[in-house]
């Protein structure tokens, strides 16, 4: 991404606001966003909202041990909670931050569409990686969006020796630098361009065989995947800026929300046995 000064990329800047108070502790937002906007709208200046996405931190929502949740997609509101998993690591919060935010950013757990555990789409969105990220460059645990396209994939025709074919303009040596891939919660051996071990058994099989990737009983077949730095939605609400500094401006986004606001999207439920 291209800026007005010449510089590439965007810059997240995370703003530490003050701890609820303890009289407005709160160990389940139930009804969530019930619960969320009582604290919003005591320790949110409304007048940071076209600008700012708001997070809390919390234990549990609605009862239910899911590590956090979207407003919708895209959206101003997300909430994390890990704060029942006892032994929940800092790689876990933030990859759920990180998970989290991309919906509000427009992503889904397929990147365009609602498809989880898509063997082809290498996002922090794919649940396989929320608490792991990726080997990028020989650096472990990278939290990521996804950076390269993969050809679309068949899960009858799963092929360690084919694995994954690039989608211009992503190259084999973009994928060849992607290793820690995971598909069914195993972490397997190698990198997204070489042969790719699917199965886990730590072998190069040259026969296709079927393999249920998302764990639905069907053989799916999933269509490209996308780069998610190129289709990120960075006004939430559809527009940006403030009346009262003189600039508010519509981005007119033929669809502001692909889900209702007040819809949820709620992510990854971590298993019970290890709530406290
Ligand atoms: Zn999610």
């Amino acid at each position: 991404m291209s800026n007005p000064d010449g510089s590439t990329g965007v810059s997240l800047h995370l703003v530490v606001d003050q701890q609820i108070a303890a009289v407005d502790a709160d160990p389940d937002l139930n009804p969530v966003w019930k619960d969320f906007d009582k604290l919003k709208s005591k320790y949110f200046a409304a007048s940071r909202g076209p600008f700012f996405h708001y997070m809390v931190i919390a234990n549990h929502y609605n009862g239910d041990y899911s590590s956090g949740i979207s407003r919708g997609i895209p959206a101003h509101d997300l909430v994390v909670t890990l704060g029942y998993a006892g032994d929940s690591t800092a790689l876990e919060l933030a990859g759920t931050i990180m998970h989290e935010l991309g919906h509000n950013i427009g992503l889904r757990h397929g990147g365009t569409d609602d498809a989880n555990y898509k063997p082809n789409y290498l996002s922090i969105m794919n649940y396989e990686y929320q608490f792991y990220g990726f080997t990028i460059g020989g650096v472990a645990n990278v939290l990521d969006y996804s950076r390269v396209r993969v050809a679309s994939f068949n899960e009858a025709t799963t092929n360690e020796v084919a694995a994954f074919a690039p989608v211009a303009p992503a190259r084999e040596a973009d994928r060849a630098r992607i290793s820690g891939l995971r598909f069914n919660e195993v972490q397997v051996i190698g990198n997204a361009s070489n042969n790719v071990d699917f199965n886990g058994d730590e072998d190069i099989s040259t026969a296709s065989y079927s393999r249920d990737f998302n764990r639905n009983g069907v053989a799916d077949v999933f269509p490209a995947s996308q780069n998610d730095w190129t289709a990120l939605l960075y006004d939430g609400g559809g527009q940006i800026g403030d009346p009262a500094l003189g600039f508010l401006q519509s981005l007119n986004r033929e669809e502001l929300f692909l889900v209702a606001p007040d819809e949820m999207e709620p992510c990854l439920t971590v298993d019970p046995s290890r709530a406290r």
